[in-house]
C-alpha cells in the first residue's frame, strides 16, 4: 500500500493512502447528487428549515459535498484518535493512523490481549464517534436559519452540511458496532467472550461470527447493489481470517523456538558459490529443494556467503545457466535469526521481508549481511522455511506439542 504523511496528532502520524484518493471525490461526489432527498429527510427529521432551492444551484451541491465528504473524514481520524489515546494510555504504541479506501486504520504494533484493555480501546472508537454526532447537532442548532444580512443559500447550506454530519457520525459509530470482527464490535465481543476462556479461542469464536456477517454483508450489498459494502465485507472476511490464524499460531508456538523446527545445518543441502546454474536447477529437481544456503570452503572453514533459490535460478534463461554460477545469481543482504527466537518471530519476519526462508545463525546480534566469507559473524546452525513452519504448525494442532525431547534442555 502506497501512503503519505500529511501530519501528526497528538504525536501520531497522519497518513494517507492512494486509495483514500478515489474515495474523497467519489463520496463528495455521491453527496453532491443526493442534496434535494438528503435535504428533505433532514427537514422532516431534524426540522433543519433548509431552504433547498438555495443550495441547489450552480456549484453548490458540489461544493457541499465536498465539505460534507472532508467533514466526514476528519470524524474518522477522531475515531482512529479516539482507539490511538486510550491505546497509548495502556502504553501500546501507535505507528500511525492510515485513511483509505474503507475509512480508517490505527496501526498497532501490539495488542492488548487483556481483555478489558481491549475493549475500551475498541469501543473508545464509536463513543468518540457518537460525541462527534452530538457536536455536529449542537453545532447545528446553533446555526439559525434565518440571520440578517447573511445570505440564506450559506445559512441552509451550513445547516446542512451540520446536520448531514450528525447522521453519519452516529451512523458510522452504529455501523462499526456490529459484531464483525475486526470490526470494532467484533473487538468487543471478542473481548466479552476472553473474560472465560483462552484468549485464542475468543478470537476464533469472534472470527466465525465476524466471517458470518461478512457474507450477510456481502449478499446484501449484491442484491443492494452496493459496491462499498461488497468491498467493506471482503475486508472484513480476509482481515477475520488473518487475525485469528496470526493468533492461533501465536498461542501454538508460545513455547516452540526456532531451534525446534528448523532444519539443522547437518540435514541442510548447501551449495558452493561457483557451482552453475544448470547444476543447481539439476540438483533442486533431484533433491526437491527450492532454496540452498551458499557455503564458501577454503583453507580456514566454512563461511556463509549466501542464499540461493529457484527464483534466483530461474532468472537466467536455460541456454546460458551453464555460463552463470550461483554466485552471480545469489542473495547476499541475508535475514537471520537466532535458534532460541519464538517461531512466530521468524513468521512475522519472513511476512515483512516477504522471503520464504530464513538463515538460523548462532550469534547474539546476528542480522548482519554476509557479503563476504566472515566467519565471525556467527555460525550457520540450520535453515528455516515457511514450509517448515506450517509443518510444525499442523503437528502443534494435531498433538498438542513439538516432540519435546527433540528441544534443548536449558535450566531456568
Ligand atoms: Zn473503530
Amino acid at each position: 500500500m502506497r501512503s503519505f504523511r500529511i501530519g501528526s496528532l497528538f504525536g501520531i502520524p497522519i497518513k494517507l493512502d492512494l486509495t483514500f484518493l478515489l474515495v474523497l471525490p467519489l463520496f463528495a461526489y455521491l453527496i453532491g447528487t443526493r442534496i434535494e432527498p438528503v435535504a428533505e429527510i433532514l427537514n422532516e427529521v431534524l426540522g433543519a428549515g433548509i431552504d433547498i432551492g438555495a443550495i441547489t444551484g450552480g456549484p453548490i451541491p458540489w461544493l457541499l459535498g465536498l465539505t460534507a465528504a472532508v467533514g466526514l473524514f476528519v470524524g474518522v481520524v477522531l475515531h482512529e484518535l479516539g482507539h490511538s489515546l486510550t491505546a497509548q494510555r495502556y502504553g501500546f504504541p501507535i505507528d500511525s493512523i492510515t485513511l483509505w479506501l474503507f475509512g480508517g486504520i490505527a496501526s498497532f504494533s501490539e495488542m492488548p490481549e487483556d481483555w478489558r484493555q481491549e475493549l475500551n480501546i475498541a469501543i473508545a472508537g464509536p463513543i468518540v464517534s457518537v460525541l462527534v454526532g452530538i457536536g455536529s447537532y449542537g453545532l447545528f442548532v446553533l446555526t439559525p436559519e434565518v440571520l440578517g444580512g447573511a445570505s440564506p443559500g450559506l445559512l441552509s447550506g451550513t445547516r446542512f452540511v451540520l446536520g448531514y454530519l450528525a447522521i453519519l457520525n452516529v451512523a458510522l459509530a452504529v455501523f462499526n458496532m456490529l459484531p464483525a470482527f475486526p470490526m470494532d464490535g467484533g473487538r468487543v465481543l471478542r473481548a466479552l467472550l476472553a473474560r472465560g476462556r483462552p484468549y485464542a479461542q475468543a478470537t476464533q469464536q469472534a472470527a466465525s461470527v465476524g466471517k458470518l456477517f461478512a457474507v450477510f454483508m456481502g449478499l446484501f450489498g449484491l442484491f443492494a447493489l452496493n459496491i462499498i459494502l461488497i468491498g467493506v465485507a471482503f475486508f472484513v472476511f480476509i482481515a477475520a481470517s488473518s487475525e485469528a490464524q496470526q493468533v492461533t499460531m501465536k498461542a501454538a508456538f508460545q513455547d516452540v523456538t526456532v531451534g525446534d523446527i528448523m532444519t539443522p545445518v547437518e540435514d541442510l543441502h548447501t551449495v558452493e558459490p561457483d557451482t552453475t546454474v544448470a547444476v543447481l536447477i539439476e540438483r533442486m529437481f533431484r533433491e526437491r529443494h527450492t532454496g540452498y544456503p551458499v557455503v564458501e570452503r577454503s583453507a580456514t572453514g566454512e563461511g556463509l556467503v549466501g542464499l540461493v533459490t529457484l527464483s534466483d535460478a530461474r532468472e537466467i534463461d536455460q541456454v546460458e545457466r551453464e555460463a552463470y554460477t550461483v554466485a552471480d545469481v545469489m542473495t547476499t543482504d541475508l535475514q537471520t535469526i537466532t535458534p532460541d527466537s519464538n517461531a512466530m518471530t521468524a513468521i512475522e519476519r519472513m511476512q515483512e521481508h516477504g522471503i520464504g526462508r530464513l538463515l538460523v545463525v548462532e550469534t547474539p546480534d546476528a542480522g548482519g549481511s554476509f557479503g563476504e566469507p566472515r566467519p565471525e559473524d556467527g555460525d550457520l546452525v540450520g535453515l528455516i522455511s515457511r514450509s517448515d513452519v506450517m509443518t510444525a504448525l499442523d503437528i502443534v494442532q494435531q498433538s498438542g506439542s513439538i516432540a519435546p525431547s527433540s528441544r534443548p534442555r536449558t535450566a531456568d
